[in-house]
């Protein structure tokens, strides 16, 4: 439901008005002048979140945009999200102009990726917009005791962001017209270099977000090499040239 009709988006606010949490902008900081980290506080007490959890806000009038939250602590009512600022969309317009005291409605948590708890190893595969969830993840899995990878996929002048955002990665470059073509090279040159590395990470959980087309492309590489598809979980978080996921 990335856009409706404005009358229709007001009528849902006031009958699911209960799903609602009204937040206000506590924090903003540019990480990077297209990287944004804004924190909400307000009461989320009747709020359930798992690692890996999405929420929803009203972007304007007839726009709703997804984003994950890097924290989430429904006990100190604090949200803390990652905005990718790429400038294309009223999504990101909307997070650049966010600013301390604005007051708004989150929805959620919810969504089907989460956090694989029985897994020991766990494989992250994504882009700009995916570093909150990674971080999330990445803070589950360290108080669980377990490992994980991260491969991101990031426009050349971004290569820093993992630091940015907390998380240890390894960074390659987007191509528009090969999507995932040098993740793809980086999973061979793995296999090639360490057959026995691969052996144990064959078996982790991998969690695939971002680029719509990038994931697809990823997920046939990893299916080639004997990766199950229970093993994968996906999440397209934006497509070229579509508005809204
Ligand atoms: C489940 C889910 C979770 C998400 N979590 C996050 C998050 O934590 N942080 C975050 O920053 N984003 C996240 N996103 C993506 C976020 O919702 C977007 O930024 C959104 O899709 C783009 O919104 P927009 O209104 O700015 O642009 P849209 O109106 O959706 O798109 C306008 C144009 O911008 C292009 N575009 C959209 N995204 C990108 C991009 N990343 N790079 C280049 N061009 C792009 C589109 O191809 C389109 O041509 C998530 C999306 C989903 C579905």
């Amino acid at each position: 439901m990335p856009s409706i009709p404005k009358w229709m988006g007001d009528t849902m606010e006031t009958v699911f008005s209960s799903f609602l949490h009204p937040v206000t902008v506590t924090e903003t900081v540019y990480l990077h002048p297209k990287l944004k980290k804004i924190r909400f506080e307000g009461d989320l007490s009747r709020a359930r979140f798992t690692a890996g959890n999405i929420v929803q806000f009203r972007v304007s009038d007839k726009d709703y945009r997804h984003y994950t939250p890097l924290l989430f602590d429904a006990d100190s009512g604090i949200c803390e999200i990652l905005f990718y600022l790429h400038g294309k969309g009223p999504g990101s317009q909307w997070a650049d102009a966010l600013q301390a005291g604005d007051t708004l409605r989150l929805r959620g948590p919810g969504g089907h990726l989460q956090h694989q708890q029985h897994n020991k190893y766990h494989f992250f595969f994504g882009d700009e917009t995916s570093l909150g969830l990674f971080h999330c993840l990445k803070q589950s899995i360290e108080e669980h005791q377990q490992e994980y990878l991260c491969l991101l996929e990031l426009e050349n002048d971004y290569s820093t962001w993992p630091s940015l955002s907390g998380v240890n990665a390894d960074v390659v470059g987007r191509t528009a017209s090969a999507p995932a073509s040098e993740a793809i090279r980086w999973i061979n040159l793995f296999l090639d270099m360490d057959n026995v590395f691969w052996h144990t990470w064959q078996q982790a959980a991998f969690y695939l977000a971002g680029n719509a087309q990038s994931i697809q492309a990823f997920r046939k590489a990893l299916r080639a090499k004997g990766v199950t598809t229970r093993q994968i979980h996906t999440q397209p978080y934006w497509a070229e040239g579509k508005k809204g996921l």
